[in-house]
């Protein structure tokens, strides 16, 4: 705390970014500027709510308090450096940070709702085979602002309310847990984007200790559990990440979760041909999730360049839903949005870097 005051107000040390101050920062630094303390919360919600891009823009500060703040702080400041819209509407945008690492974010709109998928790392080291993010490890991971931003740089873009948030783009939330957590309250809250917890999405590769901390985190956001194989051996080769986490483990783990809080978690599987998809991997995964509370999300696996990993037919999606349904399991098809705008995770920022 001490060596952080001592940064705010001292001149040659790199300023900090107003996201990452407490309230109680921002308040010990307008004493200092004998700034009554209302203006925290003007400031708070041009930061949080209006998604201000500069100091300036706060107009209803004086003049020299927002030169002051200028002088001492930085905004965010998230860069655009790539982008791509897709015919059916959906856009991805690759954003850079100001220390020149960069993410991926995607904006699904539809009738009047709009959807975002942010990232929760620069990259992933859990190496999973089929994704375009697990082949080039960990960069680093992000701040909650930094999550945060994203999805007020898409809501900007749109120029429109955004209705819900899924952390399903690059990186693992649950190794990143506090900054996963504390961007989701953000986004919950009303002094945030005021998005209903249940319409906030966390989905992970089956990181078992923090399914257990997240069930039991008061509010109601919505789970989501990348399977992809209830067969160890299959699912160990395509998630070698996650390996110490056995399926009996995490089978149990989310009966738990399910006990917990009475919500409904869904399994994402993405079908590749000739390996999640055969009869026995039908039959495991209906084994895995008969009796259970959960809906299965059954994705076209995205081609990944470079990988020989292929997606399986539609009429094999169909087969996997008639037959979780015989087993009283609620399975969809999700519609691959952005199909034709390298939508998998990854893939845009891949294709930038390669074109450097
Ligand atoms: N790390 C988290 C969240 C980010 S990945 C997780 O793994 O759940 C978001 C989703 O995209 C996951 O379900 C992941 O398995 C899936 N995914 C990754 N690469 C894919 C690809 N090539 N095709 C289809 N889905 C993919
Ligand atoms: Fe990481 Fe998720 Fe990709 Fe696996 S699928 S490498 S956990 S981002």
């Amino acid at each position: 705390m001490t060596s952080q005051s001592t940064t705010l107000s001292s001149q040659n040390a790199a300023p900090r970014d107003v996201h990452d101050l407490t309230r109680g920062e921002l308040l010990e630094l307008l004493a200092e500027l004998k700034q009554p303390s209302f203006r925290a919360k003007q400031i708070e919600e041009w930061v949080w709510v209006r998604n201000a891009r500069s100091f300036d823009d706060m107009t209803n500060l004086p003049k020299s308090l927002r030169e002051e703040l200028s002088k001492r702080l930085t905004l965010g400041g998230v860069e655009e450096v790539a982008r791509q819209g897709s015919v059916d509407g959906s856009r991805k945008y690759l954003l850079r940070f100001p220390d020149g690492v960069s993410v991926e974010c995607v904006g699904m709109p539809s009738r009047n709702r709009l959807a975002v998928c942010v990232s929760t790392q620069a990259g992933c080291a859990m190496g999973c085979a089929f994704c375009a993010t697990g082949g080039a490890g960990l960069t680093r991971s992000l701040t909650s602002a930094e999550i945060y931003e994203q999805v007020m740089h898409v809501r900007d873009d749109f120029n429109t309310r955004v209705t819900s948030v899924v952390m399903m783009g690059q990186g693992e939330p649950f190794m990143n847990y506090d900054a996963t957590l504390e961007a989701l309250r953000k986004l919950n809250s009303p002094e945030g984007a005021g998005i209903g917890a249940r319409h906030l999405t966390v989905s992970t590769c089956g990181v078992i200790p923090q399914i257990m901390r997240f069930a039991n985190e008061p509010e109601q956001f919505t789970l989501a559990v990348s399977l992809h194989s209830a067969v160890q051996k299959t699912r160990n080769a395509l998630m070698p990440g996650v390996r110490k986490y056995s399926l009996v483990n995490l089978y149990n783990a989310m009966g738990e979760y399910v006990n917990k809080t009475g919500r409904r978690p869904t399994y994402e599987y993405a079908l590749i041909g000739g390996i999640n998809d055969t009869e026995s991997e039908l039959q495991a995964l209906c084994d895995f999730c008969e009796g259970t509370l959960a809906h299965v999300n059954l994705i076209q696996l995205n081609e990944v360049e470079g990988s020989k990993l292929r997606p399986s037919t539609p009429e094999r999606a169909q087969d996997f839903v008639r037959a979780l349904a015989r087993v009283g399991v609620e399975a969809t098809v999700r519609d691959s949005r952005g199909a034709d705008i390298d939508a998998a995770c990854g893939q845009l920022k891949q294709r930038v870097t390669r074109g450097r």
